[in-house]
């Protein structure tokens, strides 16, 4: 049975004082048994969310692949292991079109997490353009294959993928179900012709776009959808409860 996971992305949100008390409120959550719960607070606040965290994991919302060195401003696989980070998202679409990442970029820095220990979760997503334009598949086969590239088998068995649309982004304009489950399908079946069956068949892959309490559940209850990549509604904590209930 594959891992049903629930990321709230916080992006470049909150407070101190706003970390204390939604670590307060999920501690206080029960979740059930094959779902996970991870939030990804600025990297500014990691540590002390993971010293808080009791019922929820924490991951990064990024790091930089190399070891370490004059690389002003970033964080590396290692240090944020060293605070405890279980998970990191890479390649999101903000960090593709606002900070210029490239699949190539991408893929060094899910090797990177891959040898510190820690769980990426890779993004993938088509623009409205793509979509549009009848381009979506090959768009988002392309940043698979690439982002996949430099591991070894073993290492992509490692691996969570997120399908997130970026025109379902804050927009709050979700895929459809039958939307999402198509993709999620297309990419189960590039990986398992890219490192087989079996890692295919284990692989969690994630939704993400404008998820929220009201449509998790059609959304999860997809055969390929392994849960959630949350950003806005992950902000308000009995929200994200109910999308973890959905799963
Ligand atoms: P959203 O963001 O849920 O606010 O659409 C999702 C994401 O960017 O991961």
């Amino acid at each position: 049975m594959r891992d049903l996971i629930v990321a709230g992305n916080w992006k470049m949100n909150g407070s101190q004082q706003f970390v204390g008390e939604m670590l307060l409120a999920l501690n206080k959550a029960s979740f059930s048994e094959p779902v996970n719960a991870v939030v990804f607070p600025p990297s500014v606040y990691l540590h002390e969310a993971i010293q808080q965290a009791k019922a929820v994991k924490v991951g990064a919302q990024n790091l930089f692949y190399e070891k370490s060195g004059a690389f002003t401003g970033e964080l590396s696989a290692s240090m944020i292991s060293d605070v405890g980070c279980e998970y990191v998202i890479l390649g999101h679409s903000e960090r593709r079109a606002i900070f210029g990442e490239d699949d190539l970029l991408v893929a060094k820095k899910v090797v990177a997490a891959l040898e510190n220990h820690i769980t990426p979760i890779l993004c993938v997503g088509e623009t409205l353009e793509d979509r549009d334009g009848g381009k979506y598949a090959d768009v988002i086969a392309t940043q698979v294959k690439v982002g996949l590239s430099l591991l070894s088998t073993e290492q992509t068995s490692n691996v969570v993928i997120a399908y997130e649309p970026v025109w379902a982004i804050g927009t709050g304009q979700t895929a459809s179900p039958l939307q999402a489950q198509e993709v999620h399908e297309l990419i189960r079946n590039l990986v398992a012709e890219l490192a087989g069956i079996e890692v295919s068949h284990n692989m969690s892959i994630l939704y993400g776009g404008s998820v929220n309490a009201a449509n998790a559940q059609e959304l999860f209850s997809q055969p390929d959808i392994d849960g959630g990549l949350v950003g806005g509604a992950s902000l308000k904590v009995d929200e994200f409860l109910a999308i973890c209930s959905a799963a």
